[in-house]
């Protein structure tokens, strides 16, 4: 057979709240036209984020009820642990409420004042917690990578010349070398193993440790299963323990590739630095066998690592995308291809040329996409990355659209709905103006800020 269904049946359904466009229009403006700011029952379809989202399985609910509650030497723990080593091969694994919770507590560890910090592109917490500590965060994908139209297999690369020269150049001040996979801010475009390898050779080299943030893992090792030269045959588990196994380390949010609603880990092979972790753990997040997370929490992730990696799974999931990407592309709107692992992604500056980027294009699509169907959208350019440290504006590399697919969670049926939206979009496309920001806060401004349009 040639369709690509959902690969699960519903158990469990929650009701959609159908709303008027013009209810909309008004709940809008009253969340100062910021999509963060909106109660979730004025949402028709929840494209904000993929994190936490998710529809738990059947044997995650039942693992929910095996928890236990033990605060110190939980049995959910030791499952836990056993599940995250069965795929990641590190040392120590260190639960946390959140992936954010892992990158505060790693800067705690190397970040510092004046020091370097090189990846493919830091997700925004990532940098947050960089430049909270008066680190500096820097971007090194490679070119392709910022390019909507380029249909490089692994847009999420490094670019390796740019790192050795970063390396060469910086080295006395970088204290770690990361990489994100997939690369969520870029498009949540993959990255090669090979890639992977190169920047661990290149980060040991110079004697740094190389730390990899996971969120994707599985829908990365998709696309090396379906993209990487002589990796077809090989099984998810295999890619992604291959993908590790060259790290000291990694960052988690277990509420994406997980299929958590809450939870994260930081792990490390180094003894010291997972002591001096742990120090940290006990002081902001909790016991190190629980983290910030309940027991019956870390039995729901041990359930839903080991059906993450499910290809079926993956293959529906990579295809939503796919298939969006397809029918917008033929409508004429402008997507980032190929479509990545967990959302499509809107290519608003060449949407809508007319507008200025500093009046944030992606946000008025998405703004308008709001308007029109009830289906939110998340900004990823200017207003998430557009003010600097030193407090100056400058317009980002992209001004993208994210609708992110929670995941298990909507229909095809659906995504006929978003590609519909679009299309209406699409007919009103020169009628569309920018949005000015009345109100910010000092830093993460995407969550906060108000706007009204110009
Ligand atoms: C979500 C995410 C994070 C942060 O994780 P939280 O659980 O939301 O704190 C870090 N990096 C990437 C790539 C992410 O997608």
């Amino acid at each position: 057979m040639k369709t690509i269904i959902e690969p699960f049946r519903i158990k469990s359904v929650e009701p959609i709240r159908m709303t008027t466009q013009a209810e909309r229009t008004a709940k809008l403006r009253a969340a100062h036209y910021n999509l963060f700011g909106l109660h979730a029952d004025d949402v028709i379809i929840d494209l904000l984020t993929d994190s936490g989202t998710g529809a738990m399985s059947a044997e995650q609910w039942a693992a929910v009820m095996r928890g236990d509650e033990s605060y110190a030497g939980s049995p959910s723990f030791a499952r836990f642990t056993a599940a995250v080593q069965n795929l990641m091969p590190f040392k120590h694994i260190i639960p946390t409420h959140q992936g954010r919770a892992a990158e505060a507590i790693l800067m705690s560890l190397f970040g510092g004042a004046g020091r370097n910090i090189p990846s493919n592109t830091h997700f925004d917490t990532t940098r947050g917690n960089i430049e909270a500590s008066g680190a500096f965060a820097h971007d090194l994908n490679i070119a392709e990578g910022r390019d909507g139209q380029s249909e490089h297999p692994f847009k999420g690369n490094m670019d390796l010349e740019a790192l050795s020269a970063f390396m060469d150049r910086h080295a006395d001040t970088v204290p770690v070398v990361m990489i994100t996979i997939t690369n969520n801010a870029g498009g949540g475009q993959p990255v090669s193993l090979a890639n992977i390898r190169a920047v661990a050779e290149i980060a040991h080299a110079h004697g740094k440790p190389f730390i990899i943030d996971g969120c994707r893992f599985a829908e990365n090792a998709w696309f090396i299963k379906q993209r990487e030269a002589g990796q077809a045959d090989r099984s998810i588990p295999d890619i992604v323990r291959d993908c590790f196994a060259v790290a000291d380390g990694m960052t988690m949010s277990a509420k994406k590739d997980a299929f958590g609603n809450i939870g994260g880990w930081l792990a490390l092979n180094d003894d010291d630095h997972a002591e001096a972790a742990r120090v940290r753990l006990i002081q902001t997040e909790g016991f190190p066998t629980y983290g910030g997370l309940a027991g019956r929490d870390l039995d729901a992730l041990a359930q839903g690592l080991s059906e993450i990696v499910d290809e079926d799974y993956l293959r529906y999931r990579t295809r939503t995308h796919a298939y969006i990407v397809e029918r917008l592309d033929a409508m004429g709107v402008p997507v980032v291809k190929p479509a990545g692992g967990h959302a499509v992604f809107i290519d608003a500056k060449r949407w809508l040329p007319q507008i200025d980027p500093l009046h944030y294009p992606a946000h008025a699509v998405a703004c308008r996409l709001y308007e029109i169907a009830g289906i939110r959208s998340c900004e990823i350019g200017s207003v998430m990355f557009g003010r600097q440290p030193d407090g100056t504006e400058k317009p980002a590399a992209m001004e993208l659209v994210r609708l992110a697919f929670p995941r298990r969670t909507y229909t095809q049926s659906h995504a006929d709905y978003v590609v519909e939206a679009c299309g209406v979009l699409q007919s009103e496309i020169d009628t569309i103006t920018g949005f000015r920001i009345t109100k910010e806060p000092k830093a993460m401004r995407h969550f906060t800020s108000q706007f009204a349009p110009v």
